[in-house]
C-alpha cells in the first residue's frame, strides 16, 4: 500500500532539484547525511502505513467524545500516539539540547507529509504540542522551561494554542481573556476559549496550554495582548501535580477531522487558573508572529498531504475501474471495455492532481528549505536574503496548500464517480478533512491580505523585486533547453503579468480606490501562487529533460519511436517524462491564463464594493 506520498517524487524535489544534501556542509547540519535522510523517510513512511493510516478511518468514525467533563481521542489513536512520540518525531527538527535530532526543517517537512496524508487528526495531537513547546524554549523563563518542557517536546504531556474566542476570531485583537498580577509574579487567568484543538485529551496526562489574554489595564487591541502558559496540572509548592482551574465545556461536532478534539476551554471558572507569562507584558502578537511561519507552513502541508494521498488513490481507482468504450470505439456496443485511465476526461483530471500536488510540494519544500538556509545562514546579507523569500512564501504555501489541495480532492471524488460520494471509500474523507485548512491559522482571505499589506510592501518592495531577480538568474540557464522555451515564453508573460498588478496595486493603494487591491487580494495570492508553480515546474522539468536525454542515450535511443518504447518501458525514464507533463500541463493550462486573470484584476471592477447589502438577495 504506497497510496499516501508519492516518495519518488519527494526524493526527486530534495535531491535534485533542491540538493538538500548540501545542507549536510554547514555547521548546523554536519552530523546528518542523505542516508540519514532516506533513513528518516522510510521509518516516517513506515510508521504512516503501520499506524497512522489504519486508524484514519477508525478515527474518524468513532470520532471524539465528552463525557462527564473529560474529552475521550479515538481509541485507535493512542498506539499512533505512543509510537510516533517513542521515536522521537515530535521534536525531529529540534536541537538536541532539548531532547530533538536535529534535524532539517525540509527533512522534517517530507517526513511530515507521510504522517499528515495517513492521518492528519491524529498529526495535529503532537503538532500543536510542538508549536507550544517551541513557545516555551523561545521565550520561557529557565524555570519554567525545567517543569515543562522535556515533557513536551517528549510527547508525554500535549501542548495547544489558545487564540480564538466568540468575538475574537479572524479579529483577535478584540480578545476579552483577562489576566491579573498576583502578588507572586504569577497571573490569574480568566475567560473562555472557543475551537481549541487538542484542548482536551486522554493521549497525555497533561496539557498546557498558550493563551493568549490581556493584563488588566493593557492597551486595547492588538498591542495589549500577551501570552501565558497555562497548565491543565500545575505545580504547587511542593512539587506536586495540581489541578489548575481548566475546564473543558464540551466539543464541536464538525465536518471533518473527527478525531481532533475542537474543544470550548473555560479557564478560572473558579478565580483559581494560574498562568505564567512568557515573553514580556504585551508581547503576545510578537510572538505569535514569530510562530507564524511553521504553524502556516504546516497548514498548507495538510492541503499538499491530502491532496497527494486523494490523487494517489484516484490513481490506482482509475487503473482498475473498468467503464465504457474507447471513444475512437463509442458507437460500438460490442467494444472491449476499459479502465477510465483510458478516457481523456479522466487524464485530465489526473493531470490536474498530479501537477498542482508536485507544484505545490515544490512550493512547501521550498520554503521549509529556505528555513533551514535562514537557520544556517552564514551572514547576515544570506538570513536576510532567506528570511525575505520565505516571508514572502508563507501566506502563498498556506492559502494555495489549502485551496488547491481542497480541490484536488474534489477532483479525486470525481474520479471515483458515486463512488467517491459513499464512505465506502477514503476519498470523502480526504475532502472533508482537508477543508478545515482554508480557515484555521489565519483563514486564507487574511493571508491574502498579509500577502498585499505587508509582504509585498515590505522594504518598498524591494523583497519582490529580489526575488523575480533570482528566478530570471535561474531561468537564464534553464532558457538554454531548447524544448522547454514555448513554456519559458508562457512563464515569461506570467511573471509580467504578476508585475503589472503589483505595480497597479500600488497606484491603487495610494488613491481612493485603495478598496480595490483589497477585494483582489485572494485572486492576486492565486496568481502569486501560480507563477511561483510554475518556476518550480519548469525549473522540474528542466532537470527531469536532463535525466531522459541520458537515458535515452544509455538506450541508443534516438528516433521519436524509439524514445516512446524507453519511456514505456523503463521505470525512470516514466516517471522524468511525467515530470516534463506535468509541466507542460499546468503552464500551457492554467499559468497561460495569468493575463486574462491580471486583466480581470485591472479592469478595477468594483460591483462587490458598491452594490446595497440588501442587493445581494432579498432575505
Ligand atoms: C476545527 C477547528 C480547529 C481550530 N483550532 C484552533 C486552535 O487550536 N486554536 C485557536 O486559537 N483557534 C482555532 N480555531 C479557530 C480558527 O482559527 C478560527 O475559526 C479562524 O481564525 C476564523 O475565525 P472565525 O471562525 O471567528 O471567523 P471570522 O473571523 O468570523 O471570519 C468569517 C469570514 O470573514 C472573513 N473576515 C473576517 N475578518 C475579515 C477582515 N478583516 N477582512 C477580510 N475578511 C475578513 C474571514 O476570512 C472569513 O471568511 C479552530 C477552528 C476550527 C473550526
Amino acid at each position: 500500500m504506497k497510496l499516501l506520498v508519492d516518495e519518488r517524487d519527494v526524493k526527486f524535489v530534495l535531491y535534485e532539484q533542491l540538493r538538500v544534501e548540501e545542507l549536510c556542509r554547514r555547521p548546523l547540519y554536519a552530523e546528518h547525511s542523505q542516508e540519514m535522510f532516506d533513513m528518516a523517510l522510510e521509518q516516517a513512511e513506515k510508521l504512516a502505513e503501520k499506524e497512522f493510516f489504519p486508524a484514519n478511518k477508525a478515527g474518524d468514525r468513532e470520532g471524539c467524545r465528552f463525557e462527564n467533563g473529560r474529552v475521550k481521542a479515538p481509541e485507535a489513536f493512542h498506539q499512533g500516539y505512543q509510537r510516533y512520540c517513542e521515536g522521537g518525531w515530535l521534536a525531529m527538527s529540534d536541537s538536541p539540547d532539548v531532547g530533538g535530532q536535529g534535524f532539517p526543517v525540509v527533512i522534517t517537512n517530507a517526513c511530515v507529509e507521510f504522517f499528515a496524508a495517513s492521518n492528519w487528526s491524529l498529526l495535529m495531537y503532537p503538532g500543536l504540542t510542538h508549536g507550544a513547546a517551541r513557545i516555551l524554549h523561545l521565550f520561557g523563563t529557565p524555570e519554567l522551561q525545567e517543569l515543562y518542557q522535556e515533557k513536551m517536546f517528549s510527547g508525554e504531556w500535549g501542548g495547544t494554542m489558545c487564540l480564538t474566542e466568540a468575538g475574537a476570531g479572524s479579529d483577535v485583537g478584540n480578545l476579552r481573556t483577562k489576566a491579573i498580577r498576583r502578588p507572586d509574579g504569577a497571573f490569574n487567568i480568566s475567560g473562555q476559549k472557543i475551537f481549541i484543538s487538542s484542548g482536551m485529551h486522554d493521549l497525555t496526562e497533561n496539557n498546557i496550554h498558550m493563551v493568549l489574554a490581556r493584563i488588566e489595564g493593557a492597551p486595547k487591541g492588538t498591542k495589549g495582548i500577551s501570552i501565558f502558559l497555562v497548565p491543565m496540572l500545575r505545580y504547587d509548592e511542593s512539587g506536586n501535580l495540581v489541578p489548575n482551574d481548566v475546564a473543558c465545556g464540551g466539543i464541536e461536532h464538525k465536518m471533518g477531522i473527527h478525531g481532533s478534539a475542537t474543544c470550548v476551554m473555560n479557564f478560572g471558572e473558579n478565580n483559581d487558573c494560574i498562568g505564567y507569562l512568557l515573553g514580556g507584558e504585551n508581547k503576545g502578537m510578537h510572538i505569535m508572529f514569530h510562530m507564524m511561519n511553521e504553524a502556516r507552513l504546516f497548514t498548507g502541508m495538510q492541503g499538499l498531504a491530502l491532496g497527494s494521498t486523494a490523487y494517489l488513490h484516484a490513481l490506482e481507482y482509475a487503473k482498475q475501474r473498468i467503464q465504457g468504450a474507447p471513444v475512437e470505439h463509442m458507437k460500438d456496443a460490442d467494444a472491449q471495455r476499459v479502465p477510465i485511465i483510458k478516457h481523456p476526461d479522466v487524464r485530465r483530471m489526473l493531470m490536474f492532481m498530479k501537477s498542482s500536488t508536485e507544484g505545490l510540494r515544490a512550493m512547501l519544500y521550498l520554503a521549509a528549505y529556505c528555513l533551514d538556509r535562514v537557520r544556517t545562514a552564514e551572514n547576515d546579507d544570506e538570513r536576510e536574503m532567506f528570511q525575505g523569500y520565505l516571508d514572502l512564501l508563507i501566506p502563498i504555501c498556506k492559502s494555495r496548500g489549502s485551496d488547491l489541495g481542497f480541490q484536488v480532492c474534489e477532483t479525486a471524488i470525481q474520479v471515483y464517480g458515486g463512488y467517491g460520494y459513499t464512505a465506502e471509500y477514503p476519498v470523502e474523507q480526504f475532502l472533508r478533512d482537508c477543508k478545515i485548512a482554508s480557515l484555521y491559522e489565519g483563514t486564507n482571505g487574511i493571508q491574502a491580505l498579509d500577502l498585499i499589506g505587508r509582504k509585498v510592501a515590505m522594504k518598498r518592495g524591494q523583497l519582490f523585486k529580489s526575488a523575480f531577480k533570482v528566478t530570471s538568474e535561474m531561468l537564464g540557464r534553464i532558457r538554454k533547453d531548447f524544448q522547454l522555451r514555448e513554456l519559458i515564453k508562457i512563464y515569461d508573460e506570467a511573471q509580467e503579468s504578476l508585475i503589472q498588478v503589483t505595480k497597479y496595486f500600488a497606484l491603487k493603494g495610494m488613491s481612493e480606490d485603495f478598496q480595490v487591491p483589497v477585494l483582489n487580494a485572494l485572486p492576486y495570492l492565486n496568481l502569486f501562487g501560480d507563477v511561483v508553480m510554475g518556476f518550480l515546474l519548469i525549473w522540474q522539468a528542466y532537470l527531469a529533460n536532463r535525466r531522459l536525454q541520458e537515458i535515452y542515450r544509455d538506450h541508443n535511443a534516438k528516433t521519436e519511436a524509439q524514445q516512446k518504447a524507453v519511456v514505456q518501458k523503463n521505470r525512470s525514464a516514466a516517471f522524468y517524462a511525467g515530470k516534463m507533463a506535468s509541466a507542460q500541463f499546468f503552464i500551457n493550462g492554467t499559468l497561460s491564463q495569468a493575463s486574462a486573470k491580471a486583466r480581470s484584476i485591472m479592469i478595477g471592477d468594483k460591483s462587490a464594493l458598491d452594490i446595497p447589502d440588501d442587493g445581494f438577495a432579498l432575505v
